[in-house]
């Protein structure tokens, strides 16, 4: 993750405002890639999915880009596969645009023209559309394309999919030559390679990592939480008798040690599982875990990995990971096979900003528990206090004085 925010990106004020209204201040990954060259009037080609961010990564620098002309002309196209889509970028628009005065408008197969062509009628700055519906209305000239400057092509795998290449290029070929163009896709294939090199002139290539998804059968619970408190909440939501079977996740093995002694002193039976762990003790562990001889493990995350056990019916996050998406793979532990499953997640101030890397991951907000140990502290941290004191720097000379091997192992991970 970044520690850029939305403020190095020279945005103008009316969209840092319409930023900081729904709290978005660090840009995503794609956001992140693309504002800059497009704010500079470059072409691009985006490899991202939904859910990553790449709506505002196209909607913000258009309204930065777009001056206002009166009359009102259609200066940005932007054409979208479903209906739903596109109705959800027009919402973006109207979203990141608050506090601009652009109007925008959606126009989709499937529903009588009569209230998209008045739209149209009343003149808008930007288009949204499905292919077929905007070929339509082209072809009764209730608008024109003359004067795009900005053409978004999104998702244009899935377009091809659904059969909707002719239309595209027929679209195409009523654009200006000088535009920007921006073509988003999940994947990359052959034909939409191709499709790509006929539209974009040297466009920049961003491509962002797939998004993942959070299984919906999980009840997923947040506790705010003092970091030396974490023990003692982990004891009480152990108490009840439902918790059979009880996974536990910290970052580090030295802390999956700690917390599995813990447990054992306070009658409460655990096993550690993590690298340093010899083959043997690693599979006992796992077996005892299995029979339900021992009612937790606690694990890292890489060895977690791999393991394939049916019947957890929690995983507490005693620590969040340092990859979102090892979060989701965490909690997907539970909830196998279509049973139901819980996670429970602490989170203390200094993981306050993973906590909301992982929200906009799984794009949701993860339900807040109130309960005796909650700390207002670690809800509220912001800034350096939301995140991990840094690490301390290594002594090398001391550490390989007796020769040259080090003293003492990493405790990471
Ligand atoms: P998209 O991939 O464009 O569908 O966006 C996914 C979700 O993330 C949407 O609900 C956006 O409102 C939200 N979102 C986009 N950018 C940010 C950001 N920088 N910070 C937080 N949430 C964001």
């Amino acid at each position: 993750m970044t520690d850029k925010t939305f403020k190095d990106l020279n945005l103008i004020p009316p969209l840092e405002k319409a930023l900081s209204k729904r709290e978005y201040t660090i840009p995503t990954p794609i956001q992140l890639k693309s504002i800059p060259g497009l704010l500079e009037g470059r072409d691009l080609i985006g490899i991202a999915q939904t859910g990553t961010g790449k709506t505002a990564a196209f909607i913000l620098p258009i309204l930065q880009r777009m001056t206002e002309k009166y009359p009102r002309v259609i200066k940005t196209l932007v054409l979208a596969p479903t209906r739903e889509l596109a109705a959800q970028i027009g919402e973006s628009f109207s979203m990141y645009g608050e506090f601009l005065k652009f109007k925008h408008t959606v126009i989709f197969g499937g529903v009588g023209q009569g209230r998209q062509v008045h739209a149209l009628e009343k003149g808008v700055d930007i288009l949204v559309a499905t292919p077929g519906r905007l070929l339509d209305l082209l072809n009764q000239k209730k608008l024109t394309l003359k004067n795009i400057e900005f053409f978004v092509l999104d998702e244009a795998d899935r377009m091809l999919d659904m059969g909707f290449i002719h239309d595209i290029k027929k679209v195409i070929l009523k654009l200006p030559e000088k535009r920007q163009s921006l073509f988003f896709s999940a994947t990359m294939s052959p034909t939409v390679n191709d499709l790509a090199r006929t539209l974009l002139d040297n466009p920049l290539h961003v491509e962002v990592a797939a998004q993942a998804t959070t299984v919906d059968t999980i009840d997923q619970c947040l506790f705010f939480v003092d970091q030396h408190v974490k023990e003692r909440l982990l004891l009480d939501l152990l108490q009840p008798k439902h918790l059979t079977s009880v996974l536990v996740f910290t970052r580090t093995k030295h802390r999956a040690n700690k917390v599995a002694t813990f447990l054992n002193k306070h009658n409460i039976s655990a096993s550690a599982i993590h690298g340093n762990k010899s083959q043997g003790a690693r599979t006992k562990a796992l077996n005892d875990f299995k029979t339900g001889k021992i009612k937790v493990l606690v694990a890292t995350d890489i060895a977690a990995r791999g393991i394939d056990i049916n019947n957890i019916s929690h995983v507490i996050n005693f620590e969040f990971p340092n990859e979102p998406e090892s979060y989701v793979h965490r909690i997907g532990r539970t909830a196998r096979a279509g049973a139901e499953g819980t996670a429970f997640s602490f989170c203390a101030a200094e993981e306050r900003s993973s906590l909301n890397d992982i929200e906009r991951l799984i794009r949701q907000k993860i339900e807040v528990v109130d309960h005796k140990f909650h700390s207002e502290a670690a809800k509220n941290a912001v800034g350096t206090a939301a995140k991990p004191p840094p690490r301390k720097k290594r002594n090398f000379t001391k550490k390989f004085k007796s020769h040259g091997k080090p003293q003492h192992r990493s405790r990471r991970r």
